[in-house]
């Protein structure tokens, strides 16, 4: 026998309500039962975003809704500001060279966090007297909150501090993020956030979320040509509610009950427990002598620098198929040298607590000196401080 634990960024582990929830029998989506569903959805959607905007739901991974936000708004030639600082603002970026857009990156060395002050001055320099008769301003800035493939969180509220008097908008990559990582949509200028359904919403993959300021939806103008992700098509029928292809109901009757567990928990709550499980986690890496892979670790995921001669490939694969606790590799050329702890969605204490302690096995196993219980030690003591408070 053996037990499996999904430690993962993505997708995470199902709450058995919300699975029990899923398997129950399918409903027709233009009917009275399913719009009710849909509104309360709508609705919570709302507080997890923390926003008074409509949220759209789109049935697709969180790429596709990466994706739609490109095509819907953006034109071909538009200038665009890109963070990258990993695998996934890297999409960001081929997803806007894709759609014709200029893409002006800011190139981060992984790990680290971008400097906000480095996006003030890109939009300073693109709009300077001299060269306006011949350049176009800055139509947006695309961002990650959580850079799922270092780990690494990025100071979204001063970046929508720098953006609030300007005519750009601020997107961000908030799939791996929201729920774990405070992100305040409407408090700190966000004008569009994606979300994606097996991150911090515990769902299976397939469904995604984008929920979009006024500002947003006015810079909507000449955007690209698109079929089934019209943002307008979407956001015309949310008055019913409904939507305008079949929805993923499925998805969507879970998703209401993930919702409910959100509210009943307090999205303060829930975020604080992200807060405590990345501490804890990185308070055990950190006493058996690894090192953190972020400057500016995130609460959805810690990235560990693997140690000399262990291969994380290996390591993880021990951990998986020996004692059935599924963590991730690094990506791209991060592959072999990195691991992923994530401590997202429905994760609590003594999950991070098997995590730490597979992770010494399997470690102890590849030939690595340690003591075993110390990172367990460790981030019990973290999470002790936590019943104490
Ligand atoms: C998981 C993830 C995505 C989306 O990936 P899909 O596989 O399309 O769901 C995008 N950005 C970040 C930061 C992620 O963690």
């Amino acid at each position: 026998m053996k037990k499996k634990y999904l430690m993962t960024p993505g997708p995470t582990p199902i709450p058995p309500e919300v699975a029990l929830r899923m398997a129950e029998p399918i409903i027709h989506h233009r009917t009275p039962q399913f719009q009710e569903t849909l509104g309360e959805v709508l609705d919570n959607l709302k507080y997890f975003f923390q926003t008074k905007n409509d949220v759209l739901l789109f049935a697709c991974s969180g790429t596709g809704a990466m994706e739609a936000v490109a095509a819907n708004l953006l034109s071909v030639g538009d200038k665009v500001v890109v963070v990258k600082g990993g695998k996934f603002g890297e999409r960001w970026a081929e997803i806007c060279q894709v759609y014709g857009a200029e893409v002006i990156s800011i190139d981060v060395e992984w790990g680290e966090a971008v400097n906000p002050q480095e996006i003030e001055e890109k939009l300073k320099s693109h709009q300077s007297p001299v060269t306006s008769h011949q350049s176009k301003p800055i139509k947006a800035v695309f961002t990650t909150l959580c850079e799922t493939s270092t780990g690494t969180l990025t100071n979204i509220q001063e970046i929508g501090n720098i953006i609030k008097n300007n005519k750009a908008i601020l997107i961000v990559d908030a799939i791996s993020g929201l729920g774990a990582d405070d992100l305040q949509t409407d408090n700190w200028n966000v004008d569009v956030a994606v979300a994606g359904s097996q991150k911090g919403l515990m769902l299976p993959p397939g469904l995604s979320c984008v929920s979009l300021s006024k500002k947003a939806w006015a810079s909507m103008e000449n955007e690209l040509p698109s079929y089934y992700f019209n943002f307008k098509k979407y956001k015309k029928v949310l008055v019913k509610p409904d939507t305008p292809f079949t929805p993923a109901i499925s998805l969507i009757i879970g998703l209401r009950e993930s919702l409910r567990l959100i509210r009943k928990e307090g999205l303060k709550n829930v975020l604080a427990r992200h807060r405590q499980l990345a501490a804890a986690t990185r308070a055990g890496i950190q006493e058996i002598g690894l090192q953190l892979f972020s400057k500016k670790p995130s609460s959805a995921v810690t990235a560990v620098q693997s140690p000399v001669n262990i291969n994380s490939s290996k390591l993880i694969s021990i951990m998986r198929d020996k004692f059935g606790v599924w963590i991730a590799d690094g990506q791209a050329e991060l592959k072999g040298k990195l691991f992923r702890i994530a401590h997202l969605g429905y994760i609590e204490k003594f999950d991070t607590i098997i995590a730490l302690s597979a992770l010494e096995m399997a470690l102890k196993e590849m030939g690595y000196k340690l003591e075993l219980g110390k990172a367990i030690g460790a981030a019990e003591r973290v999470l002790e401080g936590e019943n104490n408070a």
